[in-house]
């Protein structure tokens, strides 16, 4: 039977995979048991956290592997493509967590009192 050797960098990644994923889960269980705002907001970043790692730990195992018949320079690329993928994920929660504030602060606003003048003095539709 062949084992395969768990390289530093997969062992790192696996490490703090475990310890995110122990950390989301004592989140999830302050959140239930307070229901705190604070405590949820902090359990979904560690939940964004563990995919971002397991992101990693894929990409340092691919990256680990030698050169083959369809990649002759080796796997190493898969970091940049993992990297690239973190950072269109951190854009995306980002768009989305704005786009949520928006929306709730403007569904938490009253009308404006100068809304009749707004609409008053904006351009009629043609
Ligand atoms: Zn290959």
């Amino acid at each position: 039977m062949v084992t395969q050797r768990v390289r530093p960098a997969e062992r790192a990644a696996l490490v703090a995979l475990a310890i995110t994923l122990a950390l989301t889960i004592a989140k999830v269980a302050a959140w239930a048991s307070t229901d705190s705002l604070a405590v949820l907001s902090q359990a979904v970043d560690s939940a964004l956290d563990l995919v971002a790692l397991a992101l990693v730990f894929f990409a340092v195992r691919v990256a680990g592997k030698p050169a083959d018949e369809q990649h002759h320079y080796g796997h190493r690329k898969a970091e940049n493509l993992v990297a690239f993928t973190q950072t269109l994920l951190l854009a995306v929660v980002v768009g989305v967590w704005r786009s949520r504030r928006r929306v709730a602060s403007r569904a938490d606003r009253s009308p404006s009192p100068h809304l009749p003048m707004r609409l008053a003095c904006s351009p009629s539709p043609q």
